[in-house]
């Protein structure tokens, strides 16, 4: 199994490298190259891909310089990445047969219309479309998307790690606890983010199963979130989809 660590980038995005055997490591969603090869240099690391999730500039910005250091494959959605060596889409298998590991791929639209997810190794890299405790904003897709996507996710085994590109727990149990004031899970949840943060230590990863359990927007269907939702919206709510887009305008509005 790979050792899979947090590479800091600007205020608050996850770089994450995936450390294989032999020194060999593959980074996915590089905003920034400075920290990349930095990480690369300390540790005696030979970078042999790039995964992309999806094309906003703090997830590829760094691309290009680390390119200029070691030419690798960079794999990621067709369309609006122009360092992309190897396209990939829905159901792509990835396979690194050296190193003993597969990505499976799944699109997942709803933040951005290409947005892709790398599922392996009991870890989902995710980017910015399911957070921990929380999902992406809806940039360019439909809520229906996102919420298909978040769907998807979801179906994976509940033991799977969720690796997001942004440190965004604290806020997000925030908003979950407005929704749902009585869920014991969100509470616990909360008291163990706020040790983490207070240590400096990433909240990221966490567990689906977690997830399930805490994160308002996978907790559509529940009669509680949407009971919430339909007092915020103040009408009744009679699809999963809907209470998903009413979670996404609140917590839009959320300080
Ligand atoms: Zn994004």
């Amino acid at each position: 199994m790979p050792t899979i660590t947090p590479i800091l980038a600007f205020s608050d995005n996850y770089i994450w490298c995936i450390e294989l055997a032999n020194q060999q490591c593959m980074i996915v969603d590089p905003g920034q190259a400075t920290p990349v090869l930095r990480v690369l240099s300390e540790r005696a690391l030979e970078l042999t891909a790039i995964l992309i999730t999806h094309h906003h500039f703090d997830h590829v910005g760094g691309v290009a310089d680390i390119l200029r250091y070691k030419k690798v494959p960079v794999y990621g959605p067709e369309g609006n990445i122009n360092t992309l060596t190897h396209p990939v889409s829905d159901k792509s298998l990835l396979s690194f047969p050296t190193q003993g590991i597969q990505f499976k791929v799944f699109a997942i639209p709803g933040h951005t219309l290409d947005h892709v997810a790398y599922y392996g190794c009991g870890a989902v890299f995710c980017g910015d479309t399911l957070f921990t405790a929380g999902c992406g904003k809806i940039f360019e897709g439909t809520p229906k998307q996102m919420y298909q996507s978040l769907t998807t996710l979801a179906e994976l085994p509940d033991d799977t790690l969720i690796y997001c590109g942004h440190e965004y727990t604290e806020n997000n149990l925030k908003f979950a606890t407005t929704v749902e004031p009585n869920n014991p899970d969100i509470c616990s949840r909360i008291q163990d983010t706020q040790q983490k943060r207070q240590s400096n230590q990433p909240t990221v990863p966490a567990t689906l199963s977690l997830e399930k359990k805490t994160n308002p927007f996978l907790r559509c269907q529940q009669a509680t979130v949407i009971q919430a939702a339909c007092h915020y919206a103040e009408r009744e709510l009679n699809n999963p989809v809907d209470v998903l887009l009413t979670l996404r305008e609140w917590k839009n509005n959320f300080i």
